[in-house]
C-alpha cells in the first residue's frame, strides 16, 4: 500500500485545547496550566494521521510560540519521565517523534479540520444570538 505524502492539516488550539487554561490570562509567553487530560497520548496519535499544527491567538504575540513550544516540550518530557540527557531510551525516541511533528504556525492553517473551544461548527444554519451569547467553554462553569 502506498501511503500518501500529504497529510491533512489538523488545526489545534491551545488554551483549552492543549493547555487546560484553568488560571487567568497573564500574558502571551505565561502558560500557568497542565495539559488537559489526554493530551500526549492524542498528539502521539494524531501525527501519524495529520499535519498537526498549533494555532492561538498566543502564535501573533512575540514570545507566544516559543512559549507554546517550551511548554509543551516540558509536558511532553514530563509525561514520559525522561530527560534529554539520557542517550538511549525507547521514551526519548516517542518524544522527539511527538516534539518533531507539531508545529506552531505563524498564521492561520489551512486545516481540513479544527479543534478549538470557542467554535460552533457551522451546519448551514445560523445559530441563534441568544445561544451565542449563552456559548460557554467546557472549562468555565
Ligand atoms: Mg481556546
Amino acid at each position: 500500500m502506498t501511503e500518501s505524502p500529504v497529510k491533512p492539516i489538523l488545526c489545534l488550539d491551545f488554551d483549552g485545547v492543549l493547555h487546560s487554561y484553568t488560571s487567568r490570562w497573564q500574558g502571551p509567553d505565561i502558560i500557568p496550566d497542565e495539559p488537559t487530560p489526554g493530551m500526549v497520548e492524542f498528539l502521539a496519535k494524531a501525527i501519524d494521521a495529520f499535519d498537526v499544527r498549533v494555532y492561538s491567538s498566543r502564535s501573533n504575540h512575540d514570545g507566544g510560540r516559543a512559549a507554546m513550544r517550551a511548554w509543551l516540550r516540558m509536558h511532553v518530557l514530563r509525561h514520559f519521565d525522561c530527560e534529554f540527557h539520557q542517550s538511549s531510551s525507547a521514551d526519548l525516541d516517542k518524544v522527539l517523534k511527538i516534539l518533531c511533528n507539531i508545529f506552531f504556525a505563524e498564521g492561520k492553517p489551512e486545516a481540513f479540520l479544527t479543534i478549538d473551544d470557542r467554535a460552533l461548527c457551522f451546519t448551514g444554519k445560523w445559530p441563534s444570538i441568544e445561544s451565542l451569547l449563552a456559548f460557554k467553554p467546557w472549562n468555565k462553569p
